[in-house]
């Protein structure tokens, strides 16, 4: 089959995520048939580098021959079997060991899951469970983020804070509140009503202040956790004043709320660490995890569970009524557990952190210069262009659509980055290599250059 023929079939009769149907129809999908390193190949012959590694997962990069036998020998070995009840199995449970010996000390407990959408839902049941069990039924609030982004289940969908989410499927889960983001650019710079003068680090600690003052407002007896990205990805990879975290773990000392960090995107090295709970120095109760874990190659997510809440559901709780067929499934979790075994060897987190992140950031400031660019930024292997009107400085209407404009250039031109609303963003696979961040870099240029061409 050539590129119209799936396309043809496409159109008639795949409902794509994300996507609005009709516009996709008319314009036609693109087919990506295969990929080797940071590079996918379309059906028509074009290598593009992939500067979002798939969906902020692949972050061991294409073609990982030992991730493909994991998968085919534990197929032969047990292609299915479940975690429910009683039984377990060899991947599952070295997969558990591994995780926890990664993780921060007092993670010692996994509840496996298919996906962070999944992960995000267990965290709900799990965190009023923990509260009803602790004598306190009444904690269940739980407070996330506008702007958040927690998956796309009606738990997930609840807990993040996608206004055009909530705006379809009528009500989400009750008693989920959202508090603002720490966007200091978007909301901070440009917010209404901003004191003039004011830096992202007085920001930044209004945003925790904004937190302490919902949990005031909800009464700090009703509120069972706080949930938030370390860096917030699909929100348009928004990097917290340094005031932020610190201001907010002492908000949450001073309530006996919970604290959920969702690691789907920033774990597994994306920030330079293991996960990026490390990198701000959080220490959270419930950590949901997935992408990285298997570097995408196969779906799986779960939960790390800190002692306090584990101990509770373990010794209080009997049987925990719920669970996913696909739990901690064998292939998945031996593919997970030899990417884990991968990434130590290869010490690709450490090569994050040292080496490829901060050569990247390099460069990726210096975008700053471009006209079209109001800010750059990025920590580890995730960056942020924002784009600004040249002759103001402002942002932009963004009915002109000139970051999806951007994003179309840049694909034309072999990268694939990814718009959120004009914010560009970029979460390249771990392993890529000085050279093809050069090349990352500049086709980004290039891109800017001829969306700057277009709009003139
Ligand atoms: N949490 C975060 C922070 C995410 O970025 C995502 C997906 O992008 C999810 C949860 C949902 O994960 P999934 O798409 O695997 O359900």
């Amino acid at each position: 089959m050539q590129t119209p023929d799936y396309q043809r079939l496409d159109r008639a009769h795949h409902l794509h995520p994300f996507t609005d149907f009709k516009a996709l129809g008319e314009e036609g999908s693109r087919i990506i048939e295969r990929a080797e390193g940071v590079y996918i190949h379309d059906a028509e012959g074009h290598r593009i580098l992939d500067g979002m590694a798939g969906l902020w997962c692949v972050n061991l990069g294409y073609g990982r021959e030992e991730l493909v036998a994991a998968a085919t020998e534990q197929l032969h070995r047990l292609p299915y079997y479940n975690n429910f009840f009683k039984t377990t199995h060899p991947p599952a449970v070295k997969l558990a060991e591994k995780l926890c010996r990664l993780a921060p000390a007092h993670l010692n407990h996994v509840f496996f899951t298919g996906s962070g959408s999944e992960a995000n839902d267990t965290v709900l049941r799990m965190v009023r469970r923990y509260w009803a069990l602790k004598g306190k039924p009444e904690k269940q609030w739980v407070i996330g983020r506008e702007n958040g982004y927690h998956g796309s289940t009606v738990a997930g969908m609840s807990l993040g804070g996608m206004a055009p989410m909530h705006g379809q499927g009528g009500p989400g889960v009750p008693k989920i509140a959202h508090v603002r983001q720490p966007y200091w650019f978007g909301e901070g710079r440009f917010g209404e009503g901003r004191p003039a003068g004011q830096d992202p680090e007085a920001f930044g600690r209004e945003c925790a202040a904004a937190l302490e003052a919902k949990i005031q407002e909800l009464g700090e007896d009703q509120v069972a956790a706080f949930i938030a990205e370390p860096v917030q990805g699909a929100g348009g990879a928004i990097i917290p004043p340094a005031s932020y975290w610190p201001a907010v773990k002492a908000v949450l000392a001073k309530y006996d709320i919970l604290l959920v960090v969702d690691e789907v995107i920033c774990g597994f090295g994306r920030l330079g660490e293991w996960f990026g709970s490390v990198h701000y120095g959080l220490e959270p109760d419930l950590m949901p995890i997935a992408k990285g874990l298997s570097s995408g190659y196969l779906p799986i997510g779960g939960v790390l569970v800190g002692d306090r809440v584990a101990e509770t559901l373990i010794e209080e709780g009997g049987e925990f009524f719920h669970g996913f067929t696909y739990s901690g499934h064998p292939a998945c979790a031996a593919v997970a557990l030899r990417n884990l075994e991968l990434m130590e060897a290869e010490g690709v987190v450490q090569r994050v952190r040292d080496d490829v992140g901060p050569y990247l950031a390099e460069r990726w400031a210096a975008l700053a210069g471009h006209p079209l660019v109001g800010e750059a930024r990025s920590l580890g292997l995730i960056g942020a262009l924002e784009l600004v009107d040249p002759a103001s400085g402002e942002r932009f209407d963004s009915a002109r659509g000139v970051g999806p404009l951007c994003r179309d250039l840049c694909f034309a031109g072999g990268l694939v980055m990814r718009s959120v609303g004009d914010t560009m963003i970029i979460s390249p696979p771990l392993v890529i290599s000085h050279a093809e961040i050069d090349e990352l870099m500049e086709k980004a240029r290039a891109a800017l250059d001829a969306t700057l061409a277009r709009l003139a």
